[in-house]
Order: C-alpha cells, then sequence, then structure tokens
C-alpha cells in the first residue's frame, strides 16, 4: 500500500470525497484563500474549543502546532507516559494518520478517555467518523480507550453572567456507535491511501458531497464547468432528481423535458425559462396587494448568530438581531419615511431595538418583510426574553405579511430570476436601477461579519464609523427595495 501521512481534517476529507483529498494534498493551488467570513467562523471555533478544556480541570496542553509536529509529539508521549491526568490537544501517529485529540482524560486503570469537542448542538453522523479514527490512531499508538464522549453545546444553555463550560456543554457517549465504525476505518485507510498513490485525481463527479457534510473548498475548480441557470439552481429540487437529469445528459434548466416530475412551482418556473416570457397571475397578486393595510411598515432586521452567546439571556446560536430598518408609508404610493436602529457596538441591541420597534411601529398597519417568518420568529424571542415587553411585542407579530409570497407561489415568475425568488434576484428583475453589486455591505453574511468586527472593539474608529455607514446603506436598501416591489406589483394590478 502506498504510504503517505495524512492528518485527521484529511481522513474526513477522503470520507467525503476521494477527490478532495486527492487535491488537497497535490492541488492545493486551486484552493482559494480562506474569506473573512470563513475566517470568523474558525475563530469562533477556537473559541469554544478553549472554553471546552475548562470544562476539565487540571489538563496540560500540547502547544506546539501543526508546524512543529514532533515537538508536539513528543510532548505528547511524556505526558502519557507520565503522570498527567488530562491531556489537551496531544498528538499521536499511527497507520499514517496524525491526529490531535482535543481532550484524553486517564482513568485509574490506566486506559483513556477520548473527548472531542464540537460547536454543535447535537451529535452528527460525521463526528462518529472524527472520534472513530480518533480511536483508531490512538489504540495503533498503544493506547487503551475506554470510553468516547462528543462534547457538544447544551442547546438550551441561556446565558447568565460568564460562560461555565460544565453547563454549556453536554457530553454525549458515542462508545458504542464509534466501536461499531471502527472496522470501517481500516478499509477506509486503503482506499485513501490507493488514491493518493495515483498520479491523477480521483474521477469523482460533482453532487451532494460538494457542500454535504462540509462545504469543500474545491468547488470553483470541479464547478467551473456548469454553466449559469442549470438544474443545479433549480429551487428545492432533491439531490435526487438532480443527478437523474445529469444522469440524462441534462444540465440546462430550459432544457428539463416538460414531462419531468417536478413540483407546479417548478414546472411555472420551467415553462418562463423555456418561453423568456413573464408569468403572471394578477387574481393572485391582486388578493395579496389587498391584504395590505395602511400605515405599512416595510421591515427588515440583520442579525448575528454567536455560538458562545454575547449577552445574558441569550442562547448559543441564537439569531440576535442587532440592526433593524423601517420604511413607513402612510398610504398606497405616498412618500415613504425612513427610521432605522443599529447596535452601538458595545452592549446588548436588543433593548434598544425593541424601544425603536415600540417608538416607531404604530397600533394598525401591516408590517412586511420579505421571508416574514425570519422577522416574526426574531420578534417572538424578543418578547420571550424580554418578557416586560412581551405584550407589545407579540401584538405585532399577527400583522405581518410576507412579500415574498406572491413569488414564491408563483404568481409572478419573471424570466430573469431562472426559478429563484430571493429579494437578491427579484430585485434586479423587477427593478433594474435598484441592485445590491458594488455595495461594501450585500448580503446577511457580510453584515453579520461587519458586526461581529465592530463588536471586536479592535477597528480603529474611523474603518469602525465606515463600516457602520455601510450596514446603514445594506439594511436601508433591503426595505426601500421592498417599498418598490410592493408598488410594482401594485401598478400591475
Ligand atoms: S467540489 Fe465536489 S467533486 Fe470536487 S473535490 Fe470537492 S467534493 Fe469532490
Amino acid at each position: 500500500m502506498f504510504a503517505k501521512r495524512i492528518s485527521k481534517s484529511q481522513f474526513m476529507m477522503g470520507r467525503q470525497c476521494l477527490k478532495r483529498l486527492w487535491l488537497y494534498n497535490y492541488r492545493r493551488d486551486l484552493k482559494p484563500p480562506v474569506s473573512p467570513v470563513q475566517q470568523q467562523v474558525f475563530d469562533q471555533g477556537h473559541a469554544i474549543g478553549a472554553l471546552a478544556r475548562e470544562y476539565f480541570t487540571g489538563g496540560v496542553l500540547v502547544d506546539a502546532d501543526f508546524k512543529h509536529i514532533p515537538a508536539a509529539l513528543k510532548h505528547t508521549a511524556e505526558l502519557v507516559a507520565g503522570e498527567a491526568k488530562v491531556i489537551f490537544e496531544g498528538a499521536f501517529i499511527s497507520s499514517n494518520v496524525l491526529v490531535r485529540c482535543d481532550i484524553l482524560k486517564r482513568n485509574s486503570d490506566g486506559s483513556w478517555d477520548l473527548i472531542e469537542a464540537k460547536g454543535s448542538t447535537a451529535v452528527k453522523d460525521e463526528h462518529l467518523q472524527d472520534v472513530a479514527v480518533q480511536r483508531y490512531v490512538l489504540a495503533g499508538a498503544g493506547l487503551k480507550i475506554n470510553k468516547t464522549f462528543l462534547m457538544h453545546i447544551d442547546g438550551s444553555f441561556v446565558k447568565s453572567g460568564p460562560i461555565d463550560a460544565k453547563k454549556f456543554f453536554a457530553l454525549g457517549d458515542i462508545t458504542k456507535e464509534t466501536a461499531a465504525i471502527a472496522a470501517e476505518i481500516g478499509q477506509d485507510l486503503e482506499r485513501f491511501m490507493e488514491a493518493l498513490g495515483s498520479v491523477e485525481a480521483p474521477e469523482t463527479g460533482i453532487g451532494q458531497h460538494c457542500s454535504d457534510p462540509y462545504d469543500c473548498e474545491f468547488r470553483g475548480h470541479c464547478w467551473k464547468g456548469i454553466p449559469p441557470h442549470s438544474i443545479y439552481d433549480i429551487p428545492r429540487l432533491s439531490w435526487e432528481k438532480k443527478n437523474t437529469l445529469k444522469a440524462m445528459g441534462i444540465l440546462l434548466f430550459r432544457n428539463v423535458p416538460d414531462s419531468f416530475d417536478l413540483s407546479d412551482g417548478q414546472k411555472l418556473a420551467l415553462k418562463v425559462e423555456k418561453t423568456g416570457e413573464t408569468l403572471l397571475n394578477k387574481k393572485e397578486i391582486a388578493k395579496f396587494v389587498k391584504k395590505i393595510k395602511y400605515p405599512l411598515y416595510h421591515i427588515d432586521f440583520e442579525t448575528i448568530m454567536p455560538g458562545l452567546p454575547l449577552y445574558d439571556g441569550s442562547r448559543p446560536y441564537q439569531q440576535v438581531p442587532f440592526q433593524v430598518s423601517l420604511h413607513v408609508q402612510a398610504g398606497p404610493g405616498a412618500e415613504p419615511c425612513h427610521f432605522e436602529y443599529l447596535g452601538d457596538g458595545k452592549t446588548d441591541p436588543r433593548p434598544g431595538l425593541i424601544g425603536f420597534l415600540l417608538a416607531n411601529i404604530g397600533p394598525e398597519g401591516t408590517l412586511l418583510a420579505y421571508n416574514a417568518s425570519f422577522e416574526a420568529k426574531r420578534i417572538e424571542e424578543l418578547a420571550r426574553d424580554f418578557p416586560a415587553s412581551g405584550g407589545a411585542l407579540s401584538a405585532l407579530i399577527g400583522r405581518f405579511e410576507d412579500l415574498m409570497q406572491p413569488f414564491l407561489e408563483r404568481a409572478y415568475v419573471h424570466p430573469a430570476c431562472h426559478g429563484r425568488f430571493s429579494l437578491k434576484k427579484i430585485l434586479p428583475a423587477l427593478i433594474p436601477d435598484m441592485t445590491y453589486e458594488g455595495l461594501p455591505v450585500a448580503n446577511g453574511g457580510d453584515a453579520q461579519l461587519a458586526y461581529f468586527n465592530i463588536l471586536s472593539g479592535k477597528l480603529p474608529p474611523d474603518e469602525a464609523e465606515q463600516l457602520r455607514k455601510d450596514l446603514k446603506v445594506y439594511c436601508g436598501q433591503d426595505t426601500l427595495a421592498m417599498v418598490k416591489i410592493l408598488e410594482h406589483l401594485i401598478g400591475i394590478v
């Protein structure tokens, strides 16, 4: 068998896709640089990992990093041979696989418990593989493993003061599950070494595995031959159906046969894709427009979703709104008034945001959002977390209408949207002089990153101020876009 040393991460890459493992080893030049959004996710993972170590007292950290593996191996071997009760980031090699174990705990009989810390709120299938390969390597390195655990975030945790690791994490015993798949590990390694011994990349086609369980960094390479408006862009089409179409040699959405099994909405989108003609159901659009009551509040939130909750009363990965834009219209076609709120980047933004909502939204009229369930859910959470305002906030929820509805229900299908109905697709199709292109903050991910950067407190004041302006432009554009789209719909009916 060809023998090349791989890491645990590379083992996981091989599990996902042999080609990914091969490209990572021989064509790393095809990998794009880590984006600021990805870096923020990594940083958050590291912060959660550091907190996980607080769960175990008296642990010793093997701090030599991936550039100093011999030092890490030596330090680990000394700790195992010595009296260390708990080892963090221990390094081990066997069967040409290098693993760094989050936490190893020595038992009184000399065996070890292996604990892998993850930032998720539940045990996932891929975690079992991750721990099973560590167990395999540790056994190969001569350690007797007693139990294996997945340490994950307890989703019911609510922050109150400094985060206590013992309350924040839950330990799931996955000893049986990892033992059950132990036999697969050796077979996997043989497959991986065989692939790595080849001068050619494996001929793996694109598919669901390109983003499941992890986003693959080589998408830009493998997907570059896929034309725009392909079968992969058809919303809510299952992977099974995409694969069937691919096997039929069909790549473009417009080439999908009329007889193919699609939902009613997808069929309408296909018709528009083929004819290039806009499809309008004026009766349905009129029905939607009739539901709007004035004064009308076009509303949009921006949120952050920190794994480590930042504010008392918030939970892991809770969508915390930090910004809201409100365009208010007194009547159909009336000039909208704009109001906005943006957290100060230092304190919990929610109390100020609640005050803003209750001061600027009157007792009557529709709240209009694009994908309104998102905004309604945030208000429901605010009502739960701030009971003093709970009644007033809850009263807003029933007043929502969703501007996405006519597009989602295919009452209006525009050929320029190619079956999509997100605000970013609908806006330039209906209102060509409005676009998100070129905005420094141009989507929810950018907005989240911008606010995290402001929160870090590390930006020079002028940069922080510029980011605040960019955030306001972006969020304001979302609600102004809704004003224009609604005007457009009213114009049609
Ligand atoms: S993009 Fe898909 S096919 Fe290409 S290496 Fe990644 S997972 Fe494999």
